[in-house]
């Protein structure tokens, strides 16, 4: 790690660890950081929650776990070629969708819904929840105890009322500072991810086509030049050909951009990265344009297709029902959840309760839910 930039994370001005532990002997503590996300409960529930196609639907399509690599491998690229911290980069990839509940947005907005007199939930506070809180590995500790820089990078949004319970990662949402650059980076590539990929499973699964794909200009530049390279060429290998050129226009506006405005920004470490009014990784006007006009065309085309709003009612529907079922009698759900449900019931009262049983309900994989949904409701099924 001696090619890092003077902005970038360094360990050495880490602001630590919630509990503090010896350093590791091997490792960096941003790799231990990751390596400690890999080896929890929550990253390996990935590979079967959705992203927006749902898993069982067909083998083929992202999911969690698939979608989180994709954008950890960018940002890798990127961390690289402007010389940030990469483990660090790759740690708060691999570890921003923990705290997705089942069912992919649909079911966040549902939880949200049945969360609301509880103060709601959002999927991003959840995943440092997971961290912080939720996972049981360690003796000394709840959560991960991980560094202060990969948590920043993880809670990525946050309402001014759920800041000010957060302590320190709460902190920068009410002075209206900046994550360090890793956690810029990381939100850039989870974007560059999910709007390539979703253009892949949504001509996979038949919802656009590559005629309609032609009106958006960032496709239709690259199907151009590919056609006019290799006009043999049809079917999976021009989709790939068309979709690997725009990853590549997007990653590679993002360094050359990214580059210059920490040149003129004159940042020399992360404190000044935080306390800058603005990011300071980005994409280039134009190329932002570019990527803004496929993020409305999916949004207009894929997500409120209505095949996904089928599968968006009936996700919305199963959780809704086992929320209402758990929060109405605890004594329904495993004792493990039951157990903590009600010690939080004991010092929370009901919004105690009505956390534990989120903190359930998120923790699910998609066929899990759809499992325990069948398990209470319907009568033939084994409980
Ligand atoms: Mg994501």
């Amino acid at each position: 790690m001696t090619n890092l930039a003077a902005y970038a994370a360094h360990e050495d001005q880490s602001r630590g660890r919630r509990y503090t532990e010896p350093k590791p002997s091997y490792r960096s503590e941003y790799q231990r950081d990751r390596d400690r996300i890999v080896h929890s409960t929550a990253f390996r529930r990935l590979v079967y929650k959705t992203q927006v196609f749902v898993n069982h639907e067909g083998d083929l399509y992202r999911t969690r776990l698939t979608h989180s690599l994709e954008v950890a491998q960018i940002a890798r690229t990127v961390a690289q070629a402007i010389r940030l911290n990469e483990a660090l980069a790759e740690a708060i990839c691999l570890a921003h969708d923990l705290g997705h509940t089942p069912f992919g947005h649909a079911g966040q907005d549902a939880l949200n819904e049945c969360m609301m007199d509880f103060g709601g939930f959002e999927h991003n506070l959840q995943s440092l929840r997971v961290v912080d809180e939720l996972e049981e590995h360690y003796a000394e500790f709840n959560g991960l105890n991980l560094t202060f820089e990969c948590r920043e990078g993880i809670l990525k949004h946050c309402s001014y009322k759920n800041a000010i319970t957060l302590g320190d990662v709460g902190e920068r949402f009410i002075n209206r500072q900046q994550p360090g650059l890793e956690a810029q980076l990381a939100n850039f590539a989870d974007e560059i991810a999910y709007n390539n990929h979703d253009v892949d499973d949504g001509i996979r699964a038949g919802l656009i086509s590559v005629e309609e794909l032609s009106a958006v200009p960032l496709f239709d530049l690259y199907y151009r030049e590919v056609r006019a390279l290799h006009p043999q060429i049809a079917g999976r290998r021009l989709i790939h050909e068309v979709l690997r050129r725009m990853i590549n226009r997007l990653v590679t506006d993002l360094i050359d951009s990214s580059a210059a405005r920490l040149r003129d920004s004159g940042v020399a470490s992360i404190h000044e990265v935080r306390v800058r009014g603005a990011f300071l990784v980005g994409f280039s006007d134009a190329t932002g344009t570019l990527n803004q006009e496929l993020k409305s065309f999916l949004r207009e085309r894929v997500y409120k297709h209505y095949k996904v709003q089928r599968m968006t009612l009936k996700a919305r529907r199963v959780v809704r029902e086992l929320f209402d079922a758990f929060f109405a009698d605890p004594g329904l759900m495993p004792d493990e959840h039951r157990v903590t449900g009600s010690r939080r019931e004991a010092a929370q009262g009901p919004a105690g309760r009505a956390r534990a049983v989120a903190d359930y309900i998120a923790g699910m994989t998609d066929r899990y839910a759809i499992l325990e949904h069948r398990r209470l409701f319907d009568p033939g099924e084994r409980t």
